[in-house]
């Protein structure tokens, strides 16, 4: 699609590496055969032939297949160019994604030779925490996760009464330009691999020694411009055989890319679909949404019916209230009107203020009295409780403070803190 906003390349200034240059492109080099064949010439699709002889040794560490990326069936794929049994695919499979096992070495029931092999020929995804902050008031966590090229994500994770939920990052910084969010300020970076998408699930899982039951992808970034690779995290987390944690308990957020949404609802993944709708006029929506302009409101809604009637997934509207902009009145007549007919579940969510931007929350009541209107027009609509306010609460916010905080202790000659 054409870019909503010009890319920026924040890390790029401060030195990133050359690796890591090559890995801000969409196509970061994933696991999807498509790469792979990139990779090898003359070497038919699917294949990760280029892995199993001296192709490898040209490639640094990041060009290197990851095994986190791939499906069971991918992983006997690659296995077989290495000459080994197509039973080391499940053991191996089994080590990263039923036991979580995170380097070659752990993998004991490996021969020390295999292990080895792997070892130069593949990599395995693992993301370091940096940075690990808990709300005083509500126990919510933000994670922030160092990528194995210097980039940085975030990560948060909620406790509810129906199990624990982390919100993942699905892009390093977004290209939307949303005006209220602070994931967009430095643009896109670039893509997260599903394997980058899944670790952040697991890591948290490894770290707060819990299973996780729910899945949000509405942190930094569109899920929907990283389309393949939001899939393969879907297939891989989602697979009985591996993570199996239940498709259903799984939402994925969206600007509105309709395009995109149409082909989602073909893929049978019984995923939640939100629409960021934030508005209840295609007018307000563009002051809010620079999205708007490249696709209108009657057609983003006519893609989420089709979502519906494809999937049968209730469809949820993410609404964020801003003071004087989108709750008065008229705007609760406006959407009533919009959404007649549809099975759907409004979330407000009073927006977080966020330093670079001039939005401010609506108070209580303004958000209360919006609310009311909805439902007595039969409208399922919540307030979202107000997760990590004392941590930075808007997405993409901690993220900006630490590279702003390491910036300047850069200037100053300070060095990256970690925990
Ligand atoms: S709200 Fe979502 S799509 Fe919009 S800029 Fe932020 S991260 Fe991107």
């Amino acid at each position: 699609m054409t870019d909503i906003q010009t890319e920026t390349e924040p890390l790029r200034q401060s030195g990133i590496s050359a690796a890591s240059e090559r890995a801000r492109s969409s196509d970061h080099p994933d696991c999807s055969s498509r790469n792979h064949t990139n990779m090898a010439e003359g070497v038919p699709s699917p294949s990760y032939s280029d892995c199993s002889s001296q192709n490898h040794t040209n490639m640094t560490a990041e060009e290197l297949p990851d095994l986190l990326c791939m499906t069971q069936g991918e992983l006997a794929d690659f296995l077989a160019v290495l000459g080994e049994k197509s039973f080391r695919a499940k053991q191996v499979y089994d080590w990263l994604h039923v036991k979580g096992v995170r380097s070659f070495d752990g993998m004991t029931n490996l021969s020390k030779a295999l292990r080895d092999k792997l070892g130069s020929v593949s990599r395995i995804t693992v993301l370091r925490p940096v940075q690990v902050l808990t709300s005083q008031t509500d126990g919510t966590k933000k994670y922030l996760f160092a990528l194995s090229d210097g980039n940085i994500i975030e990560s948060v994770m909620m406790r509810y009464s129906y199990g624990v939920s982390v919100c993942i990052s699905s892009q390093v910084g977004c290209r939307m330009g949303c005006r209220f969010c602070a994931s967009t300020i430095g643009g896109r970076v670039r893509n997260l691999t599903a394997a980058e998408m899944l670790s952040q699930v697991t890591e948290i899982q490894r770290i707060q020694k819990e299973r996780v039951s729910h899945v949000v992808v509405m942190g930094s970034g569109e899920p929907f411009d990283n389309y393949e690779e939001l899939v393969r995290f879907l297939r891989l987390i989602g697979d009985e055989k591996g993570e199996n944690l239940s498709l259903r308990n799984i939402t994925v957020s969206t600007c509105g890319l309709v395009p995109e949404i149409r082909r989602f609802a073909e893929e049978g993944l019984p995923v939640t679909l939100a629409l960021s709708l934030h508005a209840s006029s295609q007018k307000e929506r563009e002051i809010l949404m620079p999205v708007a302009k490249k696709y209108e409101l009657g057609e983003v809604l006519d893609a989420m019916r089709c979502y519906f009637s494809r999937t049968g997934r209730r469809i949820t509207f993410e609404y964020s209230c801003v003071q004087g902009v989108n709750t008065s009145s008229a705007d609760a007549d406006r959407l009533k009107t919009l959404l007649r007919g549809m099975n759907c579940h409004i979330n407000l969510i009073p927006v977080n203020p966020v330093e670079e931007r001039s939005f401010r929350q609506p108070d209580r009541r303004e958000v209360e009295a919006f609310k009311d209107q909805l439902e007595k027009s039969g409208i399922n609509v919540t307030i979202r409780r107000e997760m990590g306010r004392d941590i930075s609460g808007a997405c993409g916010q901690l993220r900006r403070s630490y590279l702003n905080e390491n910036a300047a202790a850069e200037g100053a000659g300070g060095q990256t803190p970690e925990i």
